[in-house]
């Protein structure tokens, strides 16, 4: 067992902690550090996916009372994903976060073409980075700038700067990076002007995702999720005959949007062709689309998250 592990931030994303941990151990490898907090050698660059987690929690004292299930609730992304898997899928996504394996990232995004919003970057605010020092000491990473479409910060209404992982000098990543060693005056600081109002839900719908506060929605199960897709498309006069129309529904879709807003979150599409990501949603199958694209739907067809949970599929 590890003598001193600092207290985690709230909200503080757990690739973070790791890092915060190699500075304040002393190690001077990465490996020493590894071999700590997981047993093994892990290399791990992945800010979203974090392993080994069992391991890493049994170096907790007991009266910490933080265990795996605590940091995978309160310190990953994996929160965001888990209201759109499969039972199935997410009982595995949680075992792979437990132990060793790197799949749970793809398991949870929607592999292949469904791969969207999927790079290993680090967004930042820059107000919430001067806050954090001001009031801890030292800066943090939050996970709810982490979450893939989440381009503001809300609380300071600002757009979030990006740094690509890959890209950080191996001397500052060494396997664990410390969003310390960077200088907060190099964060961009961009006001948001005006904000697309239902761009803007999506983020506040990201939000209360990720912090529970919509216990109702991981309620359901991916085949009630759909029974409301379709009883609402049918409701909402997008079929004929028992097909989509599947135009009519793409067209007004884009429309309510808007392309802009689509490619903000890498989910644009030409209206006219007829296949499209909207239709994979729809589809009566376990295939993982991005929450992402859920959400877009959700807003479209129910016009709030709200709307969609109070709809009953015996409508
Ligand atoms: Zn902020």
């Amino acid at each position: 067992m590890i003598s001193i592990l600092p207290p985690l931030y709230k909200d503080e994303i757990i690739f973070n902690y790791f890092g915060r941990y190699h500075n304040i151990c002393g190690n001077n490898s990465s490996i020493h550090t590894s071999e700590e907090l997981f047993g093994i050698k892990l290399l791990n660059k992945s800010i979203y996916h974090p392993r080994r987690l069992d391991y890493f929690c049994s170096n907790f004292h007991s009266d910490q009372d933080i265990d795996s299930d605590y940091i995978i609730e309160n310190h990953t992304i994996f929160p965001f994903f888990r209201p759109f898997l499969s039972d199935e899928k997410k009982s595995t996504c949680i075992k792979w976060l437990k132990e060793k394996s790197t799949g749970a990232l793809k398991t949870m995004m929607g592999a292949n073409a469904e791969s969207i919003l999927n790079k290993n970057i680090i967004k930042i605010c820059s107000e919430c980075f001067e806050e954090d020092l001001e009031e801890n000491g030292e800066a943090y990473i939050h996970r709810i700038h982490q979450i893939p479409g989440y381009l503001y910060c809300i609380k300071h209404e600002l757009f979030l700067d990006e740094i690509n992982v890959e890209e950080i000098d191996e001397k500052l990543i060494r396997n664990f990076f410390d969003i310390n060693d960077l200088k907060y005056t190099n964060i961009k600081k961009e006001k948001i002007k005006k904000i697309d109002s239902r761009l803007l839900n999506i983020m506040y719908d990201i939000k209360r995702i990720v912090n529970n506060e919509l216990p109702e929605l991981d309620q359901l199960n991916l085949d009630v999720i759909k029974k409301k897709y379709e009883l609402r498309i049918i409701k909402n006069n997008y079929t004929n005959k028992g097909k989509i129309k599947r135009r009519d529904l793409s067209n007004d879709l884009h429309k309510y949007y808007s392309s802009d807003v689509l490619s903000q979150l890498e989910s644009n599409f030409d209206p006219s062709y007829g296949e499209n990501w909207i239709f994979k949603l729809v589809r009566r199958n376990n295939c993982v689309c991005h929450v992402i694209r859920h959400l877009l739907l959700i807003n479209f067809l129910f016009g709030n998250l709200d709307n969609f949970l109070s709809f009953k599929v015996e409508n």
